[in-house]
């Protein structure tokens, strides 16, 4: 076969970091802080609701297609809750296979093969991959360390007559930055300035510790041009069940659901009867949430700092980024495939989420949604790196 055998969109994506790392640490034995994923399942009681739905056969043939009126009305719920957004569940939301496919639906629902897709690097790698099988071109603007603040200059920069949409990540994976509102405002003025489009992810919405989540839909003039992204996998601590959800506009829903109807059709039918019953959990649920994982964080910080780690403090997400070059080293990848083996510990390096390698070559990062025991082994035994 004289042709190449991966469509040229996909050359050159390999194995995902994620999956790469995974497997060195079920290798080596290592605890594995890379691939961003809870030891310790949710709530006993949202479990408990998807294995009874599964035995009362809710869900288990093909749900509608938008997703359960059941988990549809929940997230409408918790968009007025927590934003005060009103959302139509019957028009204005759509089920997803996770944040993931919703990403993936949203661009190949609103891209044209060459239209330009600005994106705050590091971005989560599938960013880069559904942008491209959409026959879209990135366009990245670069967070920089120690603060990862969005550069609006650059991003006003970037804009070209070709940009169709700003793809928007916060709180942000890897860095932990939040984005604040005069910074979301700043991105909106932009947006209508220059009729773009924007996709916000924001599968990590309870996951702040500093500052506060502000969707950017919720910004004046924001409502009709934005997509927003979320999943119930990080909020509730089942990233395996891939129940996510999209809201917007009805146009903006059913351009993504068109896309979405020949991707998966629908999945997890009685996983999104259980989701529905976490989304309607009281505010102490996801209070503690929050305070639980801010105090993971400063365990793993403290244990980073000891083995000699330059660490920056995420307001949100399970991610800690660091920077390795005041432990003498200079390149992150080699330190990440060499660690499990140095000292039994699995971390994610930060460049392949960068176009600009030099950007992130010397940054690691660290998952803290793990046990308190886990996390104080792997301080224990990066403790031998010095
Ligand atoms: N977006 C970001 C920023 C993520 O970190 C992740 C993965 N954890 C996802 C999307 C994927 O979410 P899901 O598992 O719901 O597909
Ligand atoms: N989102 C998770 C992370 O950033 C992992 C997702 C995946 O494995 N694809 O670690």
């Amino acid at each position: 076969m004289t042709r190449a055998l991966l469509n040229s969109a996909l050359a050159g994506m390999g194995t995902t970091i994620f999956a790469e790392m995974s497997a060195l640490a079920v290798e080596t034995g290592s605890v594995n802080l890379g691939q961003g994923f809870p030891d310790t399942d949710g709530p006993i009681e949202i479990a408990q609701t998807a294995a009874d739905a599964v035995l009362a056969g809710l869900g288990n043939q093909y749900p509608p297609g938008p997703g359960v009126p059941e988990l549809r009305s929940a997230i409408a719920a918790h968009q007025k809750r927590f934003y005060a957004v009103d959302v139509d569940p019957d028009t204005e939301v759509l089920v997803t296979a996770g944040a993931t496919e919703a990403v993936a639906a949203a661009m190949l629902a609103l891209l044209e093969p060459g239209d330009e897709v600005i994106a705050l690097e590091p971005y989560y790698d599938s960013y880069a991959a559904c942008i491209a099988m959409a026959g879209a071109q990135r366009v990245p603007v670069t967070l920089r360390a120690p603060q990862f603040r969005p550069d609006i200059d650059a991003i006003r920069d970037a804009i070209t007559s070709r940009t169709r949409l700003i793809l928007l990540n916060t709180p942000h994976n890897p860095t932990g930055m939040v984005a604040t509102r005069a910074e979301l405002t700043a991105i909106a003025e932009l947006a209508i300035r220059h009729d773009l489009l924007v996709v916000t992810d924001e599968v990590y919405e309870h996951l702040v510790f500093a500052g506060e989540h502000i969707p950017i839909a919720t910004l004046p003039g924001m409502r009709e041009r934005t997509i927003t992204i979320s999943s119930g996998g990080k909020t509730f601590s089942f990233t395996g069940w891939k129940i996510g959800w999209v809201t917007g506009t009805p146009e903006l829903v059913t351009a993504v659901r068109t896309a979405k109807q020949f991707l998966t059709f629908v999945n997890g039918g009685p996983f999104q009867y259980a989701i529905a019953a976490g989304l309607a959990l009281p505010d102490a649920f996801y209070a503690s949430l929050a305070t639980d994982l801010r105090r993971k964080r400063d365990l793993l910080a403290t244990g980073l700092r000891a083995a000699g780690f330059e660490v920056f403090v995420p307001d949100g997400t399970y991610f800690i980024t660091t920077d390795i070059r005041a432990l003498g080293e200079s390149d992150g990848l080699e330190f990440c495939r060499s660690l499990p083996h140095r000292c039994g510990v699995v971390a994610v390096p930060n460049v392949v989420f960068y176009d600009d390698r030099a950007a992130g070559k010397t940054q690691v990062r660290f998952a803290f949604c793990k046990r308190d025991e886990v996390l104080a082994d792997a301080a224990e035994r990066l403790a031998r790196l010095r």
